[in-house]
C-alpha cells in the first residue's frame, strides 16, 4: 500500500535566529537616512554597502558616538573617520533632520515647530522650559485615529505613523536649536519627553519603542527612562507591552470617570472600558510610589467638573490601589471648539477636592497659549496658509535657527 506523501513542509532544525536588517528605502538622491537605525542596522547598512564586517562594526561605533552624541550631520566633521571613508559614507548615506516649516516662540519661552516629512507630511512638536527643567513634547504620528472630541488633531484624519528616525529626529532637532552638543549629562536644558504630541503613540508601537531606545540608549542622547513619559489615551491590549519593552512612566489621557462622558469624550472608550483600563493602569510594570501613574484631566465646564466626579476619580484611584497623580488641565478652546474649560475657581475646587485625599493633583498652566501651543493647533493654521508665504517663513525660520 501506497503511504500518502507527507503534505506539510518538513520542519527544520535548530537554526540560529539571524538578525533581519530593516528595509531602508533609499532617499530620492538614492542615499540612505542613517537616523533612527539600531546599531545593528546601522553596522547591517554599511555592510549591504559592501564594507566587510570588521570594518562596518568599527565605522557603525564611531558614527553612532558621532550621530548621537555629538549631533553631527556632515561627515566631513568626523575627524576620526579617514577622509577617503568620509567621502565613501557622504555618497551612500545622509544623516538627516526634520524639515522645519515654521517655528514659533511664545512670549513665555514655549517654542513650537511645525515640521515636514520627506513626502510631505506635516507634524508638530512643542518644548516648554521651567525653571529646573525643559520637557519635549513628541508627536508619534500624522493626524490620530481616536477622535478624542477636545483634541485638536483628533479633527484630523490619520495619515501615517511616523518612522523611528522621524520620532528620534525632533529630540535631535530641539537639541539642534537649544545648542546642546555634544550630549552632557547635567546642565541640560532638554531634561524630559512626553509622548504627547499628535498621535496615540501605543498605535505605532514598534517605530516608538525603537526610537525611544535610541533616546534612552546611554552612549547617545542618554536620557533617562525615568525623564520619559508615554501617554496613552488607552490602549489597554499594548499597556504591559509598553511597560516591559519601553519601561518609561505612564500616564493615561482619563478625562472622565463616568462610561457615558467618557465615551464620548475619547471614544476609544467605548472598546476598553474605564475599569479594564484602570485594572491595566495597576498591572503595569514598574509602577509604584517613586514612579506614579500620571492620571490626565481635562476641565470641561459642565461636562466633567463636579464635586461627584473628583470624589469618583478618587475612589477609584483607591479601589485599584493606584500610585497616581492627577493633571488637571484647563482646557484650551480653538475656533469651533465643542467645549468650554471650566471656571477656575471650579478647577480649583476640583484640585483641592484630590488634593485632600492625599494625591497630587495640580493645575497645569496654559503655556504657550499666544503661539496655540496646543496639539495640532499649528498644522491646522499653516493649513490655511498658501505653500509660497509658508516657504518663506521656512527659509528665514531656518536661518534664525543657524
Ligand atoms: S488626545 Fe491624543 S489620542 Fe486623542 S485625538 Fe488627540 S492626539 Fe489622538
Amino acid at each position: 500500500m501506497n503511504h500518502p506523501q507527507p503534505i506539510t513542509m518538513p520542519i527544520p532544525g535548530h537554526i540560529d535566529p539571524v538578525p533581519v536588517p530593516r528595509d531602508l528605502k533609499p532617499r530620492v538622491d538614492g542615499r540612505i537616512d542613517l537616523l533612527g537605525l539600531s546599531r545593528d542596522d546601522l553596522r547591517m547598512a554599511l555592510e549591504t554597502a559592501q564594507l566587510e564586517p570588521k570594518q562596518a562594526k568599527l565605522r557603525a561605533k564611531q558614527l553612532w558616538h558621532w550621530i548621537y552624541n555629538r549631533g553631527a550631520t556632515d561627515f566631513t566633521v568626523m575627524t576620526d573617520i579617514a577622509k577617503d571613508m568620509r567621502g565613501w559614507l557622504d555618497q551612500r548615506f545622509v544623516v538627516s533632520r526634520p524639515e522645519v516649516v515654521e517655528a514659533q516662540v511664545s512670549t513665555d519661552g514655549t517654542r513650537k515647530w511645525l515640521l515636514r516629512s520627506d513626502d510631505g507630511q506635516d507634524y508638530e512638536m512643542v518644548f516648554i522650559p521651567d525653571a529646573d527643567r525643559g520637557t519635549l513634547c513628541v508627536s508619534s504620528q500624522v493626524g490620530c485615529t481616536l477622535n478624542c472630541r477636545f483634541c485638536h488633531t483628533g479633527t484630523m484624519k490619520l495619515v501615517r505613523n511616523l518612522t523611528p528616525g522621524e520620532i528620534v529626529g525632533q529630540v535631535m532637532l530641539a537639541r539642534d536649536a537649544l545648542g546642546e552638543w555634544p550630549s552632557q549629562p547635567e546642565g541640560r536644558m532638554l531634561t524630559n519627553i512626553v509622548m504627547m504630541g499628535m498621535g496615540e503613540p501605543l498605535y505605532n508601537f514598534d517605530n516608538v519603542r525603537d526610537a525611544l531606545k535610541l533616546v534612552m540608549d546611554g552612549d547617545g542622547l542618554a536620557l533617562s527612562k525615568r525623564r520619559i513619559t508615554l501617554s496613552t489615551a488607552g490602549v489597554v491590549p499594548m499597556m504591559a507591552r509598553a511597560g516591559e519593552e519601553i519601561g518609561v512612566n505612564l500616564a493615561v489621557s482619563l478625562h472622565a470617570i463616568t462610561k457615558d462622558v467618557r465615551d464620548e469624550i475619547v471614544p476609544l472608550n467605548r472598546k476598553y472600558g474605564i475599569e479594564e483600563l484602570l485594572q491595566a493602569c495597576a498591572d503595569y510594570p514598574g509602577a509604584n510610589n517613586a514612579r506614579r501613574i500620571t492620571f490626565e484631566y481635562v476641565m470641561l465646564k459642565d461636562k466633567n467638573d463636579r464635586d461627584e466626579d473628583a470624589l469618583e476619580l478618587v475612589r477609584l484611584i483607591r479601589k485599584y490601589r493606584l500610585p497616581a497623580k492627577v493633571n488637571l488641565i484647563p482646557f484650551n478652546p480653538w475656533p469651533g471648539a465643542p467645549y468650554e474649560c471650566s471656571d477656575p475657581d471650579r478647577v480649583a475646587r476640583f484640585s483641592d477636592l484630590i488634593f485632600k485625599a492625599g494625591i497630587s493633583a495640580p493645575v497645569r498652566t496654559p503655556r504657550g497659549r499666544d503661539i496655540m501651543a496646543a496639539c495640532g493647533q499649528l498644522k491646522s493654521a499653516a493649513e490655511k496658509k498658501s505653500r509660497a508665504e509658508l516657504d518663506r517663513m521656512a527659509a528665514e525660520k531656518q536661518a534664525a535657527l543657524g
